[in-house]
C-alpha cells in the first residue's frame, strides 16, 4: 500500500476514511472508537486522542440518526 499523497510506502490507514498515508502525511485527530451501554444503562464512549488522520478527509460532527432505532 502506498501513501495517498506521495506514493511512498504507507505506514497507517486513516481512521476516518481508510486512505493509506505515510508517516510524513499522517495527522492525528481525536476519534471515538466505540460506544456502548455500561452498567445501569449508562452510555459510555471509548475515545482515542490521537487516531491516525490522513489530513484530507474532513470528519464531521456526529449526526443524530434517530430513525435507525
Ligand atoms: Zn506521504
Ligand atoms: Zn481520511
Amino acid at each position: 500500500m502506498e501513501c495517498w499523497e506521495c506514493d511512498k510506502p504507507a505506514k497507517a490507514a486513516c481512521a476516518f476514511c481508510g486512505r493509506f498515508v505515510c508517516k510524513e502525511h499522517a495527522g492525528k485527530r481525536p476519534n471515538i472508537l466505540a460506544m456502548y451501554l455500561g452498567a445501569k444503562e449508562t452510555p459510555k464512549l471509548i475515545p482515542v486522542a490521537d487516531a491516525i488522520w490522513c489530513g484530507i478527509c474532513d470528519p464531521q460532527d456526529p449526526v443524530p440518526m434517530p430513525e435507525l432505532f
